[in-house]
Order: structure tokens, then sequence, then C-alpha cells
């Protein structure tokens, strides 16, 4: 598994994120940027790279 990480101070819910895995990312009702889940499968790196890069704020890292 794949941690995932939001740096919660960076991001301004611009939504890229929650576009691209909306299972891990969310924009809530209230506009801001909610994390559904902390990981992801090892199958899915490529993917979750791909959405690291796309975060214009660099607001998310995996580990
Ligand atoms: S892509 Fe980055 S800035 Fe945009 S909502 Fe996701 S974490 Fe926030």
């Amino acid at each position: 598994m794949i941690d995932v990480s939001i740096d919660f101070a960076r991001c301004d819910a611009n939504g890229t994120c929650a576009a691209l895995m909306p299972d891990v990312f969310a924009i809530g009702d209230n506009g801001l940027l909610e994390q559904l889940a902390t990981t992801v499968t090892d199958d899915r790196s490529e993917d979750l790279d791909e959405v690291v890069l796309c975060c214009p704020m660099g607001a998310i890292s995996r580990s």
C-alpha cells in the first residue's frame, strides 16, 4: 500500500485530484477538499503519480 498525504494548508480546493481519483479525493458540500482514503494499492502507483504531478499547489505527497 502507498500512503497518501495532503497538505491542507496549501490546497486551494480546485478539485483536480478529485476529478482524477474520486475515491480518494472529493470536494465536499462546504467547498473544501476531503480525503476519503489515506492509502491506495500498489497497482495504482502510476495513477497516483499523475495526481501528485497535476496538483497545481504541490499539496499531495506519497510515501
Ligand atoms: S489538486 Fe491539489 S490543490 Fe487541487 S484540490 Fe487536490 S490537493 Fe487541493
